[in-house]
């Protein structure tokens, strides 16, 4: 009845935490620069020209130069060829001035995803999808976390929202968010299940979900019948309605029952999206202080 009648939920204010860790990130990088005589940088590699993915590469390196991260962006033509693009990592690899390297997914499909992920020097995998730091995040080892679920983590515990016990429920098990974001979730001591597109009944599921965690990239799929009272709702998925932004499960149509039925929830924009980019902006950084031997 409760939660019928008096809207109480949160919004989980992503872009305002995220301007917070790059205030800092500004400072520490600065006194490091001064310090050790060079800046941290991130190298970013493009091939063809996705409008999609060529916005997300300029605001990757617009967000770097912002905060005195030096940012290298390669721009390939479509028609490149794996061993091209073999090369160039190889070299960014070698580069001593380069800290982070990032392959913008998806690639065309004449390249195969999983060689370049491997080629990846894996101490400069700074989206960690290496083989490597995948397989470190699951035997729980010291390793880079993929950007994405690493900011919702990021974002849950700023908000105090308590982890440890809860059952989350994660739909989703790509290697960029859903399955990163089920280990670290049960790193934090939750309870996980985890859905995907075989799932049988899925509002069952996700009506057990304390902590409800959404990277499916279709809207409505997720509605108000299907989140448990009181819940905490992260919205990861990206769709565009009628040229709008919205996500998976906060959007225009079923807001006001949603907004009866979650404690708290991302917007979209400005949860997920902008945490994202603070976690790779902290992930070049941690490479670069490992590299450099730093410790703040
Ligand atoms: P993906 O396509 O690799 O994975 C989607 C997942 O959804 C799959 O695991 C699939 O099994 C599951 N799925 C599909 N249909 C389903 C259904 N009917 N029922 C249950 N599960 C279903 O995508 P991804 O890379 O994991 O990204 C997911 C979404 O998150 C996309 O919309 C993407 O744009 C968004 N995203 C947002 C950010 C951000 O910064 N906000 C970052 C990464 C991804």
């Amino acid at each position: 009845m409760h939660f019928q009648t008096k809207n109480t939920m949160r919004i989980m204010n992503g872009a305002a935490l995220a301007r917070k860790i790059r205030s800092v990130l500004t400072i520490e990088i600065e006194f490091c620069k001064n310090k050790y005589g060079r800046s941290p940088k991130l190298s970013v590699i493009l091939v063809g020209n996705d409008p999609a993915s060529m916005t997300y590469v300029k605001s990757k390196g617009k967000a770097c130069n912002e905060i005195g991260i030096e940012s290298d962006l390669h721009f390939l033509p479509f028609s490149t060829s794996q061993d091209e693009l073999l090369a160039l990592i190889r070299q960014l690899n070698e580069d001593d001035s380069v800290d982070g390297i990032l392959v913008q997914l998806p690639v065309p499909k004449h390249i195969d995803k999983n060689v370049i992920l491997s080629a990846i020097d894996y101490h400069k995998d700074v989206d960690g999808l290496h083989p490597m730091n995948v397989g470190l995040l699951n035997t729980a080892g010291d390793c880079i976390i993929p950007c994405t679920p690493k900011g919702i983590l990021s974002l849950l515990k700023s908000e105090g929202i308590e982890i440890a016990g809860k059952h989350a429920v994660v739909i989703g098990r790509s290697n960029l968010v859903g399955k990163p974001m089920a280990q670290l979730m049960l790193r934090e001591n939750a309870s996980v299940t985890v859905c995907h597109s075989k799932t049988r009944d899925l509002p069952y599921l996700t009506r057990q979900g304390e902590i409800l965690i959404v990277a499916i990239g279709c809207p409505n799929l997720i509605n108000a019948d299907m989140i448990k009272p009181g819940a905490v709702v992260v919205d990861v998925g990206i769709n565009s309605v009628d040229n709008k932004l919205v996500g998976d499960v906060y959007n225009s149509i079923d807001v006001s029952s949603i907004e009866k039925k979650a404690a708290a929830i991302t917007p979209v924009p400005g949860g997920v999206g902008p945490m994202t980019i603070a976690s790779l902006l902290e992930n070049t950084f941690e490479i670069y202080k490992r590299r450099m031997k730093v410790a703040l």
